[in-house]
Protein backbone atom coordinates (compact mmCIF):
# COMPACT_ATOMS: atom_id res chain seq x y z
CA UNK A 1 0.00 0.00 0.00
CA UNK A 2 1.32 3.52 -1.06
CA UNK A 3 1.99 5.51 1.76
CA UNK A 4 -0.23 8.45 2.24
CA UNK A 5 0.51 12.18 2.91
CA UNK A 6 -3.13 12.31 3.91
CA UNK A 7 -2.74 9.93 6.77
CA UNK A 8 0.39 10.50 8.20
CA UNK A 9 -0.54 13.78 9.68
CA UNK A 10 -0.38 14.24 13.52
CA UNK A 11 -3.83 14.12 15.49
CA UNK A 12 -6.16 16.24 14.76
CA UNK A 13 -5.27 15.62 11.24
CA UNK A 14 -6.01 19.16 9.35
CA UNK A 15 -7.30 18.12 6.15
CA UNK A 16 -5.20 19.41 3.30
CA UNK A 17 -6.13 21.32 0.14
CA UNK A 18 -5.14 19.71 -3.49
CA UNK A 19 -3.58 22.57 -5.56
CA UNK A 20 -1.44 22.29 -8.66
CA UNK A 21 -0.68 18.79 -7.23
CA UNK A 22 0.79 19.53 -3.82
CA UNK A 23 -1.38 18.53 -1.00
CA UNK A 24 -0.96 22.36 1.18
CA UNK A 25 -2.46 23.43 4.69
CA UNK A 26 -5.35 26.07 4.62
CA UNK A 27 -4.06 29.38 5.97
CA UNK A 28 -7.31 29.78 6.82
CA UNK A 29 -8.18 30.78 10.76
CA UNK A 30 -11.70 28.45 10.57
CA UNK A 31 -11.37 25.34 10.51
CA UNK A 32 -14.64 22.41 10.59
CA UNK A 33 -14.53 19.11 13.06
CA UNK A 34 -14.90 16.21 10.99
CA UNK A 35 -16.41 13.80 13.56
CA UNK A 36 -16.87 9.90 13.98
CA UNK A 37 -20.74 9.51 14.11
CA UNK A 38 -20.64 6.45 16.52
CA UNK A 39 -18.53 8.00 19.06
CA UNK A 40 -18.30 11.87 18.62
CA UNK A 41 -14.72 11.49 18.36
CA UNK A 42 -13.07 14.19 16.21
CA UNK A 43 -11.64 12.46 13.01
CA UNK A 44 -9.87 15.75 11.63
CA UNK A 45 -10.63 19.40 10.86
CA UNK A 46 -11.75 20.66 7.58
CA UNK A 47 -10.52 24.11 6.51
CA UNK A 48 -12.83 26.88 5.22
CA UNK A 49 -10.31 27.70 2.43
CA UNK A 50 -9.74 30.81 1.68
CA UNK A 51 -10.55 32.98 -1.10
CA UNK A 52 -6.36 33.13 -2.16
CA UNK A 53 -6.15 29.20 -2.22
CA UNK A 54 -9.15 29.00 -4.02
CA UNK A 55 -7.96 31.09 -7.09
CA UNK A 56 -4.91 29.16 -6.86
CA UNK A 57 -6.73 25.57 -7.50
CA UNK A 58 -8.86 27.17 -10.39
CA UNK A 59 -5.60 28.54 -11.73
CA UNK A 60 -3.90 25.49 -11.61
CA UNK A 61 -7.00 23.48 -13.31
CA UNK A 62 -6.29 26.03 -15.76
CA UNK A 63 -3.09 26.13 -16.49
CA UNK A 64 -3.17 22.16 -16.70
CA UNK A 65 -5.95 22.21 -19.08
CA UNK A 66 -3.83 22.55 -22.09
CA UNK A 67 -1.88 20.07 -21.81
CA UNK A 68 -4.12 17.31 -20.93
CA UNK A 69 -6.76 18.06 -23.44
CA UNK A 70 -3.98 17.24 -26.27
CA UNK A 71 -2.89 14.11 -24.22
CA UNK A 72 -4.51 11.08 -26.50
CA UNK A 73 -7.20 9.80 -24.53
CA UNK A 74 -5.84 6.14 -24.83
CA UNK A 75 -3.04 7.60 -22.27
CA UNK A 76 -6.08 9.14 -19.98
CA UNK A 77 -7.79 6.37 -20.55
CA UNK A 78 -4.75 4.04 -18.85
CA UNK A 79 -4.18 6.74 -15.91
CA UNK A 80 -8.08 5.12 -15.42
CA UNK A 81 -7.57 1.72 -16.04
CA UNK A 82 -4.34 1.92 -13.30
CA UNK A 83 -6.85 4.11 -10.47
CA UNK A 84 -9.38 1.60 -10.60
CA UNK A 85 -6.61 -1.32 -10.02
CA UNK A 86 -5.56 0.71 -6.90
CA UNK A 87 -8.80 1.49 -5.85
CA UNK A 88 -9.40 -2.08 -5.83
CA UNK A 89 -6.09 -2.33 -4.35
CA UNK A 90 -7.20 0.03 -1.59
CA UNK A 91 -10.56 -1.14 -0.83
CA UNK A 92 -10.44 -2.02 2.50
CA UNK A 93 -8.52 1.30 3.81
CA UNK A 94 -11.16 3.62 1.77
CA UNK A 95 -14.21 1.65 3.05
CA UNK A 96 -12.83 1.66 6.94
CA UNK A 97 -12.24 6.23 6.23
CA UNK A 98 -15.96 5.91 5.05
CA UNK A 99 -17.20 4.09 7.67
CA UNK A 100 -15.01 6.16 10.23
CA UNK A 101 -16.32 9.62 8.85
CA UNK A 102 -19.83 8.88 7.67
CA UNK A 103 -21.03 6.04 10.39
CA UNK A 104 -22.02 3.46 7.52
CA UNK A 105 -21.30 -0.45 7.90
CA UNK A 106 -18.14 -1.41 6.57
CA UNK A 107 -19.78 -3.25 4.32
CA UNK A 108 -21.97 -0.69 3.08
CA UNK A 109 -19.31 1.03 2.48
CA UNK A 110 -17.50 -1.33 0.36
CA UNK A 111 -20.21 -0.80 -1.75
CA UNK A 112 -19.82 2.60 -1.52
CA UNK A 113 -16.91 2.68 -3.00
CA UNK A 114 -17.39 0.14 -5.63
CA UNK A 115 -20.53 1.85 -6.70
CA UNK A 116 -17.96 4.84 -7.88
CA UNK A 117 -15.50 2.37 -9.21
CA UNK A 118 -17.65 1.08 -11.93
CA UNK A 119 -18.11 4.43 -13.32
CA UNK A 120 -13.83 4.47 -13.11
CA UNK A 121 -14.24 1.30 -15.11
CA UNK A 122 -16.59 3.15 -17.75
CA UNK A 123 -14.56 5.79 -18.08
CA UNK A 124 -11.73 3.26 -19.58
CA UNK A 125 -13.73 3.16 -22.71
CA UNK A 126 -14.22 6.47 -23.10
CA UNK A 127 -12.59 6.81 -26.78
CA UNK A 128 -15.80 5.01 -28.23
CA UNK A 129 -18.40 7.13 -25.51
CA UNK A 130 -16.70 10.41 -26.88
CA UNK A 131 -17.09 9.41 -30.52
CA UNK A 132 -18.39 12.34 -32.77
CA UNK A 133 -20.13 11.55 -35.95
CA UNK A 134 -19.24 11.59 -40.08
CA UNK A 135 -21.30 12.79 -43.14
CA UNK A 136 -19.33 12.48 -45.53
CA UNK A 137 -20.58 14.18 -49.11
CA UNK A 138 -22.95 16.78 -47.49
CA UNK A 139 -22.79 18.77 -50.65
CA UNK A 140 -20.37 18.27 -53.78
CA UNK A 141 -17.12 17.11 -52.04
CA UNK A 142 -17.94 18.10 -48.64
CA UNK A 143 -17.95 16.07 -45.70
CA UNK A 144 -18.90 17.77 -42.57
CA UNK A 145 -18.49 15.94 -39.01
CA UNK A 146 -19.05 16.67 -35.25
CA UNK A 147 -16.68 16.08 -32.55
CA UNK A 148 -16.99 16.44 -29.12
CA UNK A 149 -14.45 18.64 -27.08
CA UNK A 150 -13.93 18.90 -23.11
CA UNK A 151 -15.15 22.16 -21.74
CA UNK A 152 -12.09 23.40 -19.54
CA UNK A 153 -12.24 23.57 -15.80
CA UNK A 154 -14.89 21.83 -14.55
CA UNK A 155 -16.26 21.50 -10.49
CA UNK A 156 -18.40 19.06 -8.53
CA UNK A 157 -19.59 19.54 -5.01
CA UNK A 158 -20.64 16.84 -3.11
CA UNK A 159 -22.67 15.47 -0.14
CA UNK A 160 -22.25 13.46 3.25
CA UNK A 161 -24.14 10.55 2.48
CA UNK A 162 -21.85 8.68 -0.50
CA UNK A 163 -18.23 9.96 0.07
CA UNK A 164 -16.63 7.70 -2.49
CA UNK A 165 -19.37 6.77 -4.95
CA UNK A 166 -20.09 10.58 -5.29
CA UNK A 167 -16.56 12.22 -6.17
CA UNK A 168 -16.22 9.29 -8.43
CA UNK A 169 -19.36 10.09 -10.51
CA UNK A 170 -17.97 13.55 -10.86
CA UNK A 171 -14.08 13.50 -11.81
CA UNK A 172 -13.31 10.40 -13.55
CA UNK A 173 -15.80 11.41 -16.67
CA UNK A 174 -14.67 14.89 -16.29
CA UNK A 175 -10.61 14.73 -16.72
CA UNK A 176 -10.98 11.71 -19.26
CA UNK A 177 -12.85 13.68 -21.57
CA UNK A 178 -10.02 16.44 -21.04
CA UNK A 179 -11.13 18.32 -18.58
CA UNK A 180 -9.44 19.50 -15.25
CA UNK A 181 -11.26 19.56 -11.83
CA UNK A 182 -11.90 21.14 -8.69
CA UNK A 183 -13.81 18.89 -6.15
CA UNK A 184 -15.31 20.48 -3.38
CA UNK A 185 -15.94 17.09 -1.00
CA UNK A 186 -18.41 17.44 1.76
CA UNK A 187 -17.41 18.83 5.03
CA UNK A 188 -18.78 16.51 7.39
CA UNK A 189 -16.53 13.51 5.30
CA UNK A 190 -13.67 14.92 2.64
CA UNK A 191 -11.75 11.83 4.01
CA UNK A 192 -12.48 9.68 0.96
CA UNK A 193 -12.15 12.09 -1.57
CA UNK A 194 -8.64 12.69 -0.31
CA UNK A 195 -7.80 9.25 -0.71
CA UNK A 196 -8.98 8.92 -3.83
CA UNK A 197 -7.06 11.68 -4.96
CA UNK A 198 -3.87 10.05 -3.78
CA UNK A 199 -4.54 6.74 -5.88
CA UNK A 200 -5.24 9.38 -8.65
CA UNK A 201 -2.35 10.70 -8.75
CA UNK A 202 -0.61 7.56 -8.36
CA UNK A 203 -2.48 6.45 -11.11
CA UNK A 204 -0.69 9.06 -13.38
CA UNK A 205 -2.37 11.65 -13.30
CA UNK A 206 -0.46 14.94 -13.34
CA UNK A 207 -0.10 17.65 -11.47
CA UNK A 208 -3.33 20.41 -11.63
CA UNK A 209 -5.74 18.36 -13.25
CA UNK A 210 -7.51 17.43 -10.02
CA UNK A 211 -7.63 19.98 -7.60
CA UNK A 212 -9.46 19.58 -4.26
CA UNK A 213 -11.05 22.52 -1.83
CA UNK A 214 -12.77 22.74 1.29
CA UNK A 215 -15.03 24.36 2.60
CA UNK A 216 -18.57 25.49 2.96
CA UNK A 217 -21.22 27.99 1.52
CA UNK A 218 -18.70 30.24 0.72
CA UNK A 219 -16.64 28.06 -0.86
CA UNK A 220 -19.43 26.97 -3.16
CA UNK A 221 -20.79 30.37 -4.10
CA UNK A 222 -17.21 30.95 -5.04
CA UNK A 223 -17.24 28.13 -7.72
CA UNK A 224 -20.67 29.04 -9.12
CA UNK A 225 -19.11 32.81 -9.14
CA UNK A 226 -15.27 31.90 -10.90
CA UNK A 227 -15.50 32.47 -14.47
CA UNK A 228 -13.01 30.55 -15.28
CA UNK A 229 -15.16 27.20 -14.14
CA UNK A 230 -17.54 26.24 -16.87
CA UNK A 231 -19.65 23.52 -15.57
CA UNK A 232 -20.71 22.41 -12.10
CA UNK A 233 -21.60 18.95 -11.04
CA UNK A 234 -24.08 19.10 -7.56
CA UNK A 235 -25.31 16.14 -5.59
CA UNK A 236 -27.23 17.13 -2.35
CA UNK A 237 -30.43 18.48 -1.12
CA UNK A 238 -33.10 20.64 -2.55
CA UNK A 239 -32.26 24.05 -0.92
CA UNK A 240 -28.45 23.91 -1.69
CA UNK A 241 -28.97 22.51 -5.05
CA UNK A 242 -31.55 25.02 -6.46
CA UNK A 243 -29.67 27.95 -4.91
CA UNK A 244 -26.16 26.72 -7.06
CA UNK A 245 -28.51 26.21 -9.99
CA UNK A 246 -29.57 29.84 -10.39
CA UNK A 247 -26.45 30.97 -9.09
CA UNK A 248 -24.43 29.68 -11.88
CA UNK A 249 -26.67 28.74 -14.60
CA UNK A 250 -27.07 33.58 -14.32
CA UNK A 251 -22.96 32.87 -15.11
CA UNK A 252 -23.63 31.01 -17.84
CA UNK A 253 -22.60 27.60 -16.55
CA UNK A 254 -23.62 24.05 -17.26
CA UNK A 255 -24.89 22.63 -13.95
CA UNK A 256 -26.35 18.99 -13.38
CA UNK A 257 -28.01 19.32 -10.45
CA UNK A 258 -29.31 15.61 -8.62
CA UNK A 259 -31.43 16.56 -5.40
CA UNK A 260 -33.17 15.29 -2.61
CA UNK A 261 -35.70 12.37 -2.75
CA UNK A 262 -39.45 10.94 -1.52
CA UNK A 263 -39.03 7.04 -3.02
CA UNK A 264 -42.15 5.38 -2.37
CA UNK A 265 -42.82 1.25 -2.65
CA UNK A 266 -46.12 0.23 -4.05
CA UNK A 267 -46.73 -3.70 -2.89
CA UNK A 268 -50.09 -5.34 -4.73
CA UNK A 269 -51.57 -7.90 -2.32
CA UNK A 270 -50.22 -10.83 -4.79
CA UNK A 271 -46.64 -9.69 -4.13
CA UNK A 272 -44.49 -12.50 -3.07
CA UNK A 273 -44.26 -11.71 1.07
CA UNK A 274 -40.73 -12.69 1.92
CA UNK A 275 -38.60 -11.10 -0.93
CA UNK A 276 -41.07 -7.96 0.01
CA UNK A 277 -40.36 -7.73 3.04
CA UNK A 278 -36.82 -8.31 2.53
CA UNK A 279 -36.26 -5.63 0.05
CA UNK A 280 -38.14 -3.06 1.61
CA UNK A 281 -36.07 -3.28 5.32
CA UNK A 282 -33.08 -3.69 3.31
CA UNK A 283 -33.82 -0.29 1.21
CA UNK A 284 -35.96 1.41 4.02
CA UNK A 285 -33.29 0.76 6.58
CA UNK A 286 -30.11 0.67 4.98
CA UNK A 287 -27.63 3.13 6.01
CA UNK A 288 -29.68 4.28 8.53
CA UNK A 289 -32.21 5.60 5.81
CA UNK A 290 -29.48 7.66 4.35
CA UNK A 291 -29.62 7.17 0.28
CA UNK A 292 -31.30 9.05 -1.75
CA UNK A 293 -32.71 6.27 -3.23
CA UNK A 294 -33.68 4.86 0.16
CA UNK A 295 -37.29 3.71 0.24
CA UNK A 296 -38.83 5.91 2.74
CA UNK A 297 -42.48 5.08 1.79
CA UNK A 298 -44.65 2.31 1.22
CA UNK A 299 -48.22 1.96 -0.05
CA UNK A 300 -50.05 -1.42 0.65
CA UNK A 301 -52.54 -1.81 -2.15
CA UNK A 302 -55.45 -3.45 -0.34
CA UNK A 303 -53.87 -2.36 3.16
CA UNK A 304 -51.44 -2.84 5.36
CA UNK A 305 -52.32 -4.53 8.50
CA UNK A 306 -51.27 -7.97 6.77
CA UNK A 307 -47.85 -6.88 6.50
CA UNK A 308 -47.01 -4.83 9.79
CA UNK A 309 -46.35 -7.59 12.15
CA UNK A 310 -43.74 -9.49 10.06
CA UNK A 311 -42.30 -6.04 8.74
CA UNK A 312 -41.93 -4.64 12.45
CA UNK A 313 -40.81 -7.97 13.63
CA UNK A 314 -37.85 -8.41 10.52
CA UNK A 315 -36.94 -4.88 10.92
CA UNK A 316 -36.74 -5.08 15.24
CA UNK A 317 -34.43 -8.49 14.36
CA UNK A 318 -31.69 -5.92 12.62
CA UNK A 319 -28.91 -4.77 14.38
CA UNK A 320 -27.90 -1.14 15.21
CA UNK A 321 -24.41 -0.94 16.01
CA UNK A 322 -21.35 1.42 15.01
CA UNK A 323 -20.43 0.49 11.57
CA UNK A 324 -17.11 -0.64 12.31
CA UNK A 325 -18.07 -3.57 14.40
CA UNK A 326 -19.19 -6.93 12.75
CA UNK A 327 -22.93 -7.62 13.25
CA UNK A 328 -24.26 -3.89 12.54
CA UNK A 329 -26.63 -3.63 10.21
CA UNK A 330 -27.28 -0.18 10.85
CA UNK A 331 -25.06 2.43 11.89
CA UNK A 332 -25.56 6.07 13.17
CA UNK A 333 -26.75 8.98 11.49
CA UNK A 334 -24.23 11.49 10.63
CA UNK A 335 -24.71 14.35 13.44
CA UNK A 336 -26.67 15.31 16.28
CA UNK A 337 -28.49 17.63 14.70
CA UNK A 338 -29.48 15.26 12.00
CA UNK A 339 -30.89 12.76 14.74
CA UNK A 340 -32.62 15.48 16.22
CA UNK A 341 -34.19 16.53 12.99
CA UNK A 342 -34.96 12.38 12.94
CA UNK A 343 -36.92 12.36 16.38
CA UNK A 344 -38.97 15.46 15.79
CA UNK A 345 -40.15 14.62 12.53
CA UNK A 346 -41.35 11.13 14.19
CA UNK A 347 -42.59 12.62 16.94
CA UNK A 348 -44.78 15.24 14.80
CA UNK A 349 -46.11 11.80 12.66
CA UNK A 350 -47.04 10.43 16.26
CA UNK A 351 -49.03 13.35 16.97
CA UNK A 352 -50.68 13.85 13.82
CA UNK A 353 -52.33 10.43 14.07
CA UNK A 354 -50.14 7.73 12.83
CA UNK A 355 -49.48 4.35 14.77
CA UNK A 356 -45.86 4.15 15.59
CA UNK A 357 -45.45 0.44 15.43
CA UNK A 358 -41.53 0.88 16.01
CA UNK A 359 -40.07 3.42 17.78
CA UNK A 360 -35.96 3.29 17.67
CA UNK A 361 -35.52 6.77 19.16
CA UNK A 362 -34.56 5.64 22.86
CA UNK A 363 -32.38 2.94 21.52
CA UNK A 364 -28.82 2.79 23.31
CA UNK A 365 -25.34 0.85 21.98
CA UNK A 366 -23.04 -0.75 24.45
CA UNK A 367 -19.76 0.98 24.01
CA UNK A 368 -20.79 3.57 21.77
CA UNK A 369 -23.44 5.66 24.20
CA UNK A 370 -22.89 8.87 22.55
CA UNK A 371 -23.68 7.96 18.73
CA UNK A 372 -25.85 9.46 16.47
CA UNK A 373 -28.05 6.00 16.57
CA UNK A 374 -31.61 5.95 15.88
CA UNK A 375 -33.37 2.13 15.87
CA UNK A 376 -35.51 1.22 12.77
CA UNK A 377 -39.28 2.67 13.17
CA UNK A 378 -42.30 2.40 11.43
CA UNK A 379 -44.67 5.00 11.53
CA UNK A 380 -48.30 3.08 10.14
CA UNK A 381 -51.82 5.18 8.73
CA UNK A 382 -49.32 7.77 7.71
CA UNK A 383 -51.21 10.53 4.97
CA UNK A 384 -49.92 12.95 3.01
CA UNK A 385 -50.50 16.43 4.84
CA UNK A 386 -48.57 15.25 7.53
CA UNK A 387 -45.19 17.00 8.14
CA UNK A 388 -43.22 13.19 7.82
CA UNK A 389 -44.25 12.55 4.98
CA UNK A 390 -43.74 16.03 2.96
CA UNK A 391 -40.23 16.56 4.30
CA UNK A 392 -37.16 14.04 3.61
CA UNK A 393 -36.65 12.07 6.73
CA UNK A 394 -33.26 11.32 5.52
CA UNK A 395 -33.20 8.16 8.26
CA UNK A 396 -34.25 4.69 9.45
CA UNK A 397 -38.01 5.68 8.97
CA UNK A 398 -40.43 3.58 6.88
CA UNK A 399 -43.92 5.26 6.57
CA UNK A 400 -46.60 2.89 5.57
CA UNK A 401 -49.57 4.48 3.59
CA UNK A 402 -52.52 2.53 2.07
CA UNK A 403 -54.39 2.82 -1.14
CA UNK A 404 -57.78 0.53 -2.69
CA UNK A 405 -56.20 0.52 -5.63
CA UNK A 406 -53.04 0.59 -7.92
CA UNK A 407 -54.71 3.37 -9.49
CA UNK A 408 -54.91 5.79 -6.29
CA UNK A 409 -51.08 4.08 -5.29
CA UNK A 410 -49.98 5.91 -8.39
CA UNK A 411 -51.68 9.03 -7.45
CA UNK A 412 -50.35 9.32 -3.61
CA UNK A 413 -46.18 8.43 -5.43
CA UNK A 414 -47.31 11.28 -8.21
CA UNK A 415 -48.88 13.64 -5.78
CA UNK A 416 -46.27 13.85 -3.38
CA UNK A 417 -45.23 17.56 -2.56
CA UNK A 418 -42.01 19.21 -2.29
CA UNK A 419 -41.96 20.52 1.05
CA UNK A 420 -40.28 24.01 1.18
CA UNK A 421 -41.66 25.58 4.69
CA UNK A 422 -38.60 24.83 7.04
CA UNK A 423 -36.08 27.16 5.58
CA UNK A 424 -34.66 29.93 7.58
CA UNK A 425 -35.69 33.49 6.57
CA UNK A 426 -32.11 33.98 4.99
CA UNK A 427 -32.88 31.45 2.46
CA UNK A 428 -36.06 33.73 1.43
CA UNK A 429 -34.51 33.99 -2.35
CA UNK A 430 -34.03 29.94 -2.70
CA UNK A 431 -37.74 29.53 -1.25
CA UNK A 432 -39.02 31.94 -3.70
CA UNK A 433 -37.23 29.98 -6.22
CA UNK A 434 -38.16 26.49 -5.08
CA UNK A 435 -41.71 27.46 -4.73
CA UNK A 436 -41.99 28.87 -8.23
CA UNK A 437 -40.02 25.64 -9.20
CA UNK A 438 -41.88 23.19 -7.49
CA UNK A 439 -45.11 25.04 -9.39
CA UNK A 440 -43.10 24.39 -12.25
CA UNK A 441 -42.20 20.23 -11.89
CA UNK A 442 -43.46 20.03 -8.35
CA UNK A 443 -42.77 16.99 -7.10
CA UNK A 444 -39.51 14.88 -5.71
CA UNK A 445 -39.14 12.03 -8.67
CA UNK A 446 -35.82 10.23 -7.89
CA UNK A 447 -37.32 6.76 -7.60
CA UNK A 448 -40.35 4.31 -6.90
CA UNK A 449 -40.83 0.55 -6.99
CA UNK A 450 -43.31 -1.97 -7.54
CA UNK A 451 -43.77 -5.41 -5.66
CA UNK A 452 -46.02 -7.50 -7.77
CA UNK A 453 -46.56 -10.49 -9.26
CA UNK A 454 -48.52 -9.33 -11.92
CA UNK A 455 -46.78 -8.00 -15.33
CA UNK A 456 -49.89 -5.80 -16.26
CA UNK A 457 -49.58 -4.23 -12.73
CA UNK A 458 -45.47 -3.88 -13.60
CA UNK A 459 -46.28 -2.35 -17.03
CA UNK A 460 -49.47 0.40 -15.87
CA UNK A 461 -46.99 1.41 -12.70
CA UNK A 462 -43.70 1.66 -15.16
CA UNK A 463 -46.04 3.98 -17.66
CA UNK A 464 -47.66 6.06 -15.37
CA UNK A 465 -45.28 6.60 -12.31
CA UNK A 466 -43.42 10.23 -12.53
CA UNK A 467 -39.91 9.00 -11.13
CA UNK A 468 -36.88 8.73 -12.97
CA UNK A 469 -35.65 5.85 -11.68
CA UNK A 470 -38.22 2.86 -11.41
CA UNK A 471 -37.63 -0.77 -10.04
CA UNK A 472 -39.85 -3.89 -10.27
CA UNK A 473 -39.64 -5.76 -7.55
CA UNK A 474 -36.13 -4.13 -7.52
CA UNK A 475 -35.71 -2.19 -4.14
CA UNK A 476 -32.98 0.17 -4.58
CA UNK A 477 -33.01 0.82 -8.76
CA UNK A 478 -29.81 2.88 -9.29
CA UNK A 479 -28.48 2.50 -12.53
CA UNK A 480 -25.25 1.04 -13.46
CA UNK A 481 -22.62 3.39 -15.38
CA UNK A 482 -23.36 2.47 -18.85
CA UNK A 483 -26.96 4.23 -17.99
CA UNK A 484 -27.32 7.64 -16.14
CA UNK A 485 -28.45 8.49 -12.93
CA UNK A 486 -31.83 9.70 -14.33
CA UNK A 487 -33.93 11.90 -11.23
CA UNK A 488 -36.33 13.94 -12.80
CA UNK A 489 -39.27 16.74 -11.28
CA UNK A 490 -37.73 18.64 -7.92
CA UNK A 491 -35.07 15.69 -7.63
CA UNK A 492 -33.31 16.71 -10.74
CA UNK A 493 -32.06 19.68 -12.14
CA UNK A 494 -30.54 20.49 -15.98
CA UNK A 495 -31.17 18.28 -18.99
CA UNK A 496 -28.13 16.17 -18.42
CA UNK A 497 -27.68 13.61 -16.08
CA UNK A 498 -24.93 12.22 -14.19
CA UNK A 499 -22.52 9.07 -16.10
CA UNK A 500 -23.27 7.14 -18.77
CA UNK A 501 -23.73 8.86 -22.22
CA UNK A 502 -25.17 11.96 -20.64
CA UNK A 503 -22.55 12.50 -18.09
CA UNK A 504 -20.12 12.37 -21.09
CA UNK A 505 -22.38 14.85 -23.06
CA UNK A 506 -22.27 17.58 -20.20
CA UNK A 507 -18.47 17.32 -19.60
CA UNK A 508 -18.19 18.06 -23.47
CA UNK A 509 -19.28 20.20 -25.98
CA UNK A 510 -19.87 19.22 -30.06
CA UNK A 511 -18.04 21.39 -32.14
CA UNK A 512 -19.11 20.56 -35.83
CA UNK A 513 -16.97 20.99 -38.96
CA UNK A 514 -17.60 21.52 -42.73
CA UNK A 515 -14.84 20.45 -44.74
CA UNK A 516 -13.87 21.29 -48.49
CA UNK A 517 -11.05 19.60 -50.41
CA UNK A 518 -10.81 19.53 -53.82
CA UNK A 519 -8.34 18.77 -56.17
CA UNK A 520 -8.81 21.46 -58.60
CA UNK A 521 -9.97 24.84 -57.56
CA UNK A 522 -11.21 25.52 -61.58
CA UNK A 523 -14.93 25.94 -60.43
CA UNK A 524 -14.53 28.46 -57.69
CA UNK A 525 -16.86 31.40 -58.89
CA UNK A 526 -18.16 33.95 -56.12
CA UNK A 527 -21.54 32.89 -55.00
CA UNK A 528 -23.38 35.18 -53.18
CA UNK A 529 -26.37 32.74 -52.32
CA UNK A 530 -27.23 30.86 -48.88
CA UNK A 531 -25.05 27.65 -49.77
CA UNK A 532 -27.65 24.87 -50.87
CA UNK A 533 -26.39 21.15 -52.29
P1 LIG B 1 -26.35 19.39 1.49
O1 LIG B 1 -27.12 20.06 0.42
O2 LIG B 1 -26.51 19.87 2.88
O3 LIG B 1 -24.78 19.49 1.15
C1 LIG B 1 -24.29 19.17 -0.13
C2 LIG B 1 -23.16 20.12 -0.49
O4 LIG B 1 -23.67 21.43 -0.65
C3 LIG B 1 -22.07 20.19 0.57
O5 LIG B 1 -20.82 20.14 -0.07
C4 LIG B 1 -22.32 21.51 1.27
O6 LIG B 1 -21.12 22.13 1.68
C5 LIG B 1 -23.00 22.35 0.21
N1 LIG B 1 -24.06 23.23 0.75
C6 LIG B 1 -25.02 22.90 1.64
N2 LIG B 1 -25.85 23.94 1.85
C7 LIG B 1 -25.41 24.95 1.06
C8 LIG B 1 -25.88 26.27 0.82
N3 LIG B 1 -26.95 26.75 1.43
N4 LIG B 1 -25.18 27.04 -0.03
C9 LIG B 1 -24.09 26.56 -0.67
N5 LIG B 1 -23.62 25.30 -0.48
C10 LIG B 1 -24.27 24.51 0.37
O7 LIG B 1 -26.67 17.83 1.36
P2 LIG B 1 -26.22 16.68 2.36
O8 LIG B 1 -26.98 16.80 3.63
O9 LIG B 1 -24.76 16.60 2.41
O10 LIG B 1 -26.74 15.39 1.55
C11 LIG B 1 -28.04 14.85 1.71
C12 LIG B 1 -28.95 15.28 0.58
O11 LIG B 1 -28.39 14.89 -0.66
C13 LIG B 1 -30.32 14.59 0.63
O12 LIG B 1 -31.29 15.53 0.28
C14 LIG B 1 -30.21 13.51 -0.44
O13 LIG B 1 -31.44 13.10 -1.00
C15 LIG B 1 -29.37 14.21 -1.45
N6 LIG B 1 -28.71 13.27 -2.33
C16 LIG B 1 -29.18 13.17 -3.59
C17 LIG B 1 -28.61 12.27 -4.46
C18 LIG B 1 -29.11 12.15 -5.86
O14 LIG B 1 -28.39 11.60 -6.69
N7 LIG B 1 -30.30 12.64 -6.16
C19 LIG B 1 -27.54 11.47 -4.05
C20 LIG B 1 -27.08 11.61 -2.74
C21 LIG B 1 -27.68 12.52 -1.88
Amino acid sequence: MATSHFSTQPYPLRVPNLIGGKFVESKSLTFIDVINPATQEVVSQVPLTTNEEFKAAVAAAKKAYPSWRNTPITKRQRVMLKFQELIRRDMDKLALNVTTEQGKTLKDAQGDVFRGLEVVEHACGMATLQMGEYVSNVSHGIDTFSIREPLGVCAGICPFNFPAMIPLWMFPVAVTCGNTFILKPSEKDPGASMLLAELAMEAGLPEGVLNIVHGAHDTVNAICDHDDIKAISFVGSNVAGMHIYARATAKGKRVQSNMGAKNHAVVMPDASVDATINALIAAGFGAAGQRCMALSTVVFVGGSKPWESITVERAKALKVNAGTEPDADLGPVISIQAKERIHRLIQSGFESGARLLLDGRSIVVPGYESGNFIGPTILADVSSNMECYKEEIFGPVLLLMEADSLEEAINIVNGNKYFVNNYPASFAFVKLLLISYSDFCNRYGNGATIFTRSGVAARKFQTEIEAGQVGINVPIPVPLPFFSFTGNKASFAGDLNFYGKAGVNFYTQIKTVTQNWKDSDSEDKINMAMPTS
